[in-house]
């Protein structure tokens, strides 16, 4: 079975939207398998967010049904982890601090974060090596460039072992340096980890170096014109 599903999915903002047939998505039919790695392009306004926000659970479709790792969405999902193109750290908080975050909201008691906390950080530690942040972890967020920054939010998306890894944009405010080893990176930790990404880019290059399969999102209506299954055999 599919890990995530959208069977003819539709979304209006609201009521009065609705009323009058605009839909931020429209017939939106995916089925990903588990581990795949998609990439969603398309101009601004043509429906992006709307479908990321429909597939952490943080919008409910107005007309059709969404499942993820078999189970109807109703709410939003703890099952993934995100990234954005800004990276966000908060700037109180050393690296490996703010690495550690997720893990410190999905711990239902405060005491057993405490008594995992040595687990955990060397689990941070580990995956800041892995990107490259090795020696940056007890700094604070200003002592970092952009991309270490947003190394550290691809870090902190990944620490509680997501099945899903959601991330908008996460490079396009990165120099084409940068921008590039990151792709690597997390193109390594995909092939070693096989969580299912969901990559929202602007960056055709990027999508066809990164993804399985690639869907193209029409401006007016927001549906999926093409999907392009890559024939890249990945290492
Ligand atoms: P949410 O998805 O939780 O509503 P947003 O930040 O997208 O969060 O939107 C907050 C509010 O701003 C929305 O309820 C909406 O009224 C308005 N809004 C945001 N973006 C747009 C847009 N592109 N067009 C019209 N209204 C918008
Ligand atoms: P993208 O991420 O591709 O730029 P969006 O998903 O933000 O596109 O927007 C898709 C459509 O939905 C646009 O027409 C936008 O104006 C509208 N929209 C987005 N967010 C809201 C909102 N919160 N309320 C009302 N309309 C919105």
């Amino acid at each position: 079975p599919a890990f995530v599903e959208f069977r003819d999915v539709w979304l209006a903002y609201n009521d009065e939207l609705q009323a009058k047939n605009q839909f931020a998505v429209e017939a939106i039919d995916l089925q990903v398998r588990r581990g795949e790695f998609i990439a969603i392009v398309g101009p601004s306004g043509c429906g992006k967010s709307t479908f990321m926000k429909l597939a952490t659970g943080l919008r409910m479709p107005s007309i059709g049904k969404i499942r993820i790792d078999g189970q109807p969405v109703t709410g939003p999902l703890k099952i993934s982890g995100m990234a954005f193109q800004s990276p966000s750290l908060l700037p109180w908080r050393t690296t490996v601090d703010n690495v550690l975050l997720p893990l410190e909201i999905v711990e239902p008691h405060r005491s057993q974060f405490k008594a995992r906390r040595k687990e955990y950080e060397d689990r941070a530690r580990r995956l800041l090596q892995k990107v490259g942040l090795g020696g940056y972890e007890d700094k604070f967020p200003w002592e970092l460039s952009g991309g270490m920054q947003q190394r550290a939010s691809i870090c902190r998306a990944l620490i509680h072992e997501p099945k899903m890894l959601l991330l908008d944009e996460p490079f396009g405010a990165l120099d084409a340096f940068t921008r590039e080893e990151l792709w690597c990176i997390l193109r390594d930790l995909h092939a070693e980890q096989q969580f299912n990404v969901i990559l929202v880019t602007h960056d055709l290059r990027e999508s066809v170096f990164l993804a399985d399969s690639i869907y193209v999102m029409s401006k007016s209506p927001g549906r999926f014109v093409v999907r392009r299954d890559i024939d890249i055999p990945r290492p």
